[in-house]
């Protein structure tokens, strides 16, 4: 065989085939369901739309679609995030669990739509009562996390109680035309600083307030008490005096 043909028949059996077109018709299906954009000036398939259509996607697979909140996956991430923080640095950060007080009734009395609608109007109220910084998740129906990076724990009742008062007092329209008001129940834990916990502990500690604030009549917070490390001077003399002199057994 010439040399030039020869080369022709290698390049066919070594030549990378065209990768498949990407199937991206359920993606975009998705994407154009929930209203959310993507570039016109990008041509279809070209890596910024690609990349745009990911965007998209994360978006949809991380937030709740009724409230607009984190959903449970990018909740879960940040927990896990904050424990690292703490464990490391020592900085404090509290996490709070919520659940709206008799929140069956709503339905069952207003019907299901309305029952959104109070969800909606709670997850506004806990966005507005907490820093940008802090991140409010959807964590089940009626159920709500508050991840808050940085705070003291002198500060947790003052912050729960806002959240709480604030619920408590929003007048909430629902769409048959009535205006009614809920209330929640708060349970608040701090990551442990300096050691290492895992965001399953983290989130059944603040639950245990949280059932701790339903028992004891709703529309409360608990926090979990801060078990306080400072060691003062006498504990330190205690701890590192010299033993006494060993008594002679008589
Ligand atoms: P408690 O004070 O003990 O928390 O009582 P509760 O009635 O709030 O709790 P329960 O667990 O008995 O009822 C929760 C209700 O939340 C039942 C369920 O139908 C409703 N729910 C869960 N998700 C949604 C949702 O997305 N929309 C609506 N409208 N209701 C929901
Ligand atoms: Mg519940
Ligand atoms: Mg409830």
């Amino acid at each position: 065989m010439p040399a030039v043909a020869r080369r022709k028949a290698d390049r066919r059996v070594t030549a990378v085939p065209d990768p498949e077109p990407l199937n991206v018709h359920a993606a975009l299906q998705l994407v154009q369901h929930a209203g959310l954009a993507l570039p016109d000036d990008a041509p279809v398939g070209s890596t910024p739309w690609l990349q745009a259509l990911i965007d998209a996607l994360c978006q949809l697979s991380s937030r709740d679609p009724l409230t607009g909140l984190s959903n449970r996956r990018p909740f879960e991430l940040t927990l896990a995030r904050e424990l690292g923080r703490v464990a490391r640095a020592g900085e404090q950060a509290l996490l709070l669990t919520l659940d709206i007080d008799h929140f069956k009734r709503v339905n069952d009395t207003h019907g299901h739509a309305a029952g959104d609608q109070v969800l909606k109007a709670v997850a506004e109220v806990l966005v507005d009562s907490v820093r940008p910084m802090d991140t409010v998740a959807r964590i089940g129906g009626e159920e709500f996390a508050i991840v808050l990076p940085n705070c003291l724990p002198a500060v947790a009742p003052t912050v729960a109680e806002r959240v709480r008062r604030r619920v408590a007092q929003r007048q909430i329209a629902l769409p048959e035309g009535q205006t009614i008001a809920v209330t929640v129940s708060l349970g608040g834990a701090f990551a442990p600083p300096w050691v290492r916990s895992s965001p399953t502990l983290w989130l059944e500690r603040a639950d245990r307030q949280l059932y701790l604030a339903k028992s004891r009549g709703r529309n409360r917070a608990c926090i979990e008490p801060v078990v306080s490390s400072v060691v003062s001077a006498e504990e330190k003399g205690l701890l590192f005096a010299a033993p006494p002199p060993a008594q002679d057994a008589a």
